[in-house]
């Protein structure tokens, strides 16, 4: 989501002259695009604001831009700590961050715009379909700072993908649950059908679906629609249903397993996140997790140590001792790593479409990464038969 919506601002601030560099020294603006969905990513951010200082002193007409989760949820504070921040522009406030920069006097739009030439370069286009998020996960921030959930029009969505298509193959659909997609009625199913409609589309991904949404007629579209991508990321958080439980997760241990099977009967690779030592987590409960994830057989996984984040239930708490948190995050991870290599074994032999990403690799429609000698041309999709794997990439 932070991506795309870097992406967006950067259009904008096309339109005002700037162009892409990431040589600080060569900048006259440096963005910074904030997650706050970690206490750790926060810190990054405010340091990183505050050694701008220097950087700002240094050359009149510098600017900056602090934008994202954590100016949301710290906006005040930062703008009292951080005076050298020009503009501050929380999450909630994107949709307006063009008028924002019209209103500042800070920026004037100029007539013959540069063009986004980076953004065109890459083989997926993301396309934001919804903002905010109506669950309200007891660990998580995000629906403080987004806001309740809230679907584009389709017609809005599906412009936005055609436009993406002309120069990207892939379209990625983007919400923080995103098959929780509805407007008036116009369901996610619906809308995924219809983006595979598009004849310059060649295949369709998208981030973050939530278990508790997926539904009977995601698993008919699917069946009917080779474009979208057999590949899932499905946060699980924790394999045990107590835990899920205690963190809101709307869904049982069991349930998600069911869903995993119906996908894998689709052919789907399937990667997630993993809360680890989320303060009710017993050893039990830690050991159920670890065998969901064999049982589930991920192709990947985000695994994280719980992060207590202010004005969440989760953060009212007691945690975990660190070293016992640590030392499940290594079990896991190892865990993890044999999946992994699993999943890339398990395809040799196998043919596997790849949509080249650069000239020498790409990935297939598992989200498994493939490299070859031979040179391709970028964006073009090819069935390959696949001879080898090391475990962390397809030959
Ligand atoms: S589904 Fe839960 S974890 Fe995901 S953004 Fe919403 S509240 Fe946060």
């Amino acid at each position: 989501m932070n991506e795309a919506d870097s992406e967006e601002m950067l259009l904008h601030l096309f339109g005002f002259g700037y162009q892409k560099t990431s040589v600080l020294n060569e900048a006259d603006l440096v963005l910074i695009n904030t997650c706050t969905i970690r206490d750790h990513a926060e810190h990054r951010a405010l340091s990183y604001l505050g050694r701008l200082a220097k950087w700002k002193a240094e050359k009149q007409g510098r600017k900056i831009i602090f934008a994202g989760c954590a100016a949301e949820r710290l906006g005040k504070l930062v703008q009292k700590r951080f005076p050298q921040a020009d503009i501050i522009c929380g999450a909630k406030s994107l949709d307006k961050f063009p008028e924002i920069l019209e209103k500042s006097s800070l920026f004037k739009p100029i007539k013959t715009a540069n063009t986004p030439k980076e953004a065109s370069k890459k083989v997926t286009g993301q396309v934001s379909i919804m903002r905010g998020c109506s669950c309200k996960c007891a660990y998580c921030i995000v629906p403080y700072v987004r806001g309740e959930a809230s679907s584009i029009s389709p017609e809005i969505v599906l412009e936005n993908c055609r436009q993406k298509a002309k120069t990207h193959p892939e379209i990625m659909l983007l919400g923080q649950t995103v098959n929780a997609y509805n407007y008036k009625g116009f369901t996610f199913a619906k809308l995924l059908e219809e983006v595979c409609k598009i004849p310059e589309v060649k295949r369709v991904r998208f981030l973050s679906p939530h278990p508790v949404f997926i539904k009977d007629d995601f698993y008919k579209v699917v069946q009917d629609n080779k474009k979208i991508a057999r590949h899932l990321h499905l946060p699980l958080q924790s394999g045990s249903t107590k835990v899920l439980k205690d963190m809101k997760r709307l869904y049982t241990a069991e349930e998600y397993f069911e869903i995993i099977k119906n996908l894998k009967q689709l052919d789907f690779l399937i990667s997630t996140d993993i809360i680890v030592g989320y303060p009710t987590e017993t050893e039990e409960d830690f050991k159920q997790t670890l065998e969901l994830v064999k049982k589930c057989n991920f192709s990947f996984a985000y695994c994280f140590k719980f992060s207590p984040r202010e004005g969440t239930p989760a953060a009212e708490l007691k945690e975990i001792p660190q070293k016992i948190v640590e030392n499940r995050l290594n079990i896991l991870l190892n865990e993890i790593r044999e999946c992994s290599a699993l999943a890339y074994k398990s395809r040799i032999g196998q043919k596997e479409e790849i949509l080249f990403e650069t000239k020498n690799s790409g990935r297939t429609s598992g989200n498994l990464w493939y490299r070859t000698n031979t040179l391709e041309k970028v964006g073009t999709i090819k069935e390959i038969l696949i001879k080898d794997s090391n475990g962390k990439i397809l030959k």
